[in-house]
């Protein structure tokens, strides 16, 4: 019957895009996925990503076999290092479990999965906490997995800055042992990450309440152009002793989008019992894995691993995430300055304090609404723009258009 199966709604996000790619304006301004685009709103292959390519395929006894139930070694070990550092005691303790997994979606994924098979030790609270506003994609996962979602204030409206106080007070009023999802950087879909001294108030009452970090990691090197900056969250939780998991996606550092390359990473805590922990997650990571994909994508994989593999290739790939972050650095500084000139109500120093790929710029449903229909701009319904679909020939329409419905 078809009550059974009832008619979903799209996703919101693909459906902006479909929307987007019907409309035939020249005037048309991109910014509602997260992919970056380059000063021709094209889609931009990494040049080291074009040198790794090439190798692979001169490479006469490449093949398509499967890959293990893990993954890719070469390519999980360097994942592993990329976040944690590559002289990190976790690494030389084997303290880190890695699998490869779907991109950043299945390393969240199969996180949560794991969670939802083990997290039981500390009792019934199994309460995934997740950032207001999160990635929409965060509640589906969790949810999907049969695990409780709540929220912690993350966001301040007025100031358009992290509403520290407020999420230090749900961390602290959460029961023990919940699990707490962070964005690694490049809060999506806000821009606002923490500063060093907030991710040390967050770690304390995190570890004082026993809470379980999560960290989802999607745009290392994107927020500062800093492989390691953008790591530093991750790296100081290690530090202060925290048992963890880690979702990477190499979608955007490696503009890798549609190859689904990714890891997910189970780090213990320094114990006598570390060795021991870490194979046996690893163990029933691997039965998960099996029954999910059986085995991960190879190709997004293989590249990656070319690069992070070769010192040469790690410093071109570096450059080119400069080169990106950079770019979206100046479209704000630009977008802010138009802003400046045109007296545009209202302020807007967000616009450049916020960083990574996505600004919140704080207009309405209705503006974003009369944004798409009267000046062909597309931005989800919660006014997040990706700043990487601004460039040097549409910023200026862009500002305008903004300036027009603020004013109205
Ligand atoms: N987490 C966050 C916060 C993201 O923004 C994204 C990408 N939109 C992902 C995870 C996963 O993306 P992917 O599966 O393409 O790696």
């Amino acid at each position: 019957p078809p009550e059974a199966v009832p008619q979903a709604p799209e996703d919101p996000l693909f459906g902006l895009m479909r929307a987007c790619k019907a409309d035939t304006s020249p005037d048309k301004v991109d910014l509602g996925i997260g992919a970056y685009r380059d000063d021709n709103a094209k889609p931009w292959v990494l040049p080291v990503v074009k040198k790794a390519d090439e190798i692979l395929r001169n490479d006469p006894d490449l093949n398509h076999e499967y890959l293990p139930i893990a993954g890719l070694a070469s390519f999980t070990r360097k994942a592993a290092e990329l976040l944690l550092g590559t002289s990190a005691p976790t690494i030389s303790e084997k303290r880190v479990a890695s699998v490869q997994t779907i991109s950043g979606t299945g390393a969240v994924h199969l996180g949560a999965l794991f969670l939802a098979r083990f997290y039981k030790i500390h009792g019934a609270n199994r309460t995934v906490y997740l950032s207001n506003p999160t990635w929409a994609n965060h509640n589906q996962i969790f949810t999907n997995v049969g695990l409780p979602i709540a929220t912690y204030p993350y966001f301040h409206k007025e100031t358009r800055g992290l509403d520290i106080e407020g999420m230090k007070r749900a961390l602290a009023d959460a029961p023990e042992h919940s699990i707490i999802l962070l964005h690694a950087c490049a809060h999506n879909p806000t821009g606002v990450d923490p500063t060093t001294d907030q991710w040390r108030e967050i770690a304390s009452v995190m570890a004082a309440k026993k809470h379980f970090p999560f960290f989802d990691c999607a745009y290392q090197g994107f927020a500062s152009g800093d492989l390691d900056r953008d790591a530093g969250a991750i790296r100081f939780f290690v530090e202060q002793g925290f048992e963890l998991l880690i979702a990477q996606s190499f979608a955007k550092n490696f503009g890798l989008y549609g190859e689904r390359a990714g890891c997910f990473h189970f780090v213990a805590a320094p114990s006598p019992e570390t060795a021991g922990t870490t194979t046996r997650v690893a163990s029933q990571l691997a039965i998960l894995q099996r029954s999910e994909i059986s085995n991960p994508p190879i190709y997004g994989a293989r590249i990656a691993s070319t690069v992070l593999n070769d010192k040469a290739l790690f410093a071109e790939w570096q450059e080119n995430l400069r080169t990106m972050s950079g770019r979206i650095i100046a479209m704000r500084q630009a977008l802010k300055a138009k802003f400046d000139e045109l007296g545009t109500p209202g302020t807007w120093n967000h616009i450049t304090d916020q960083i990574g790929m996505f600004s919140f710029t704080g207009l309405s449903e209705a503006q974003v609404v009369k944004l798409r229909d009267e000046s062909h701009v597309y931005m989800t319904k919660n006014g997040r723009i990706s700043m990487a679909g601004l460039n040097t020939r549409n910023v200026d329409y862009f500002a305008r258009a903004v300036d027009k419905v603020v004013r109205e």
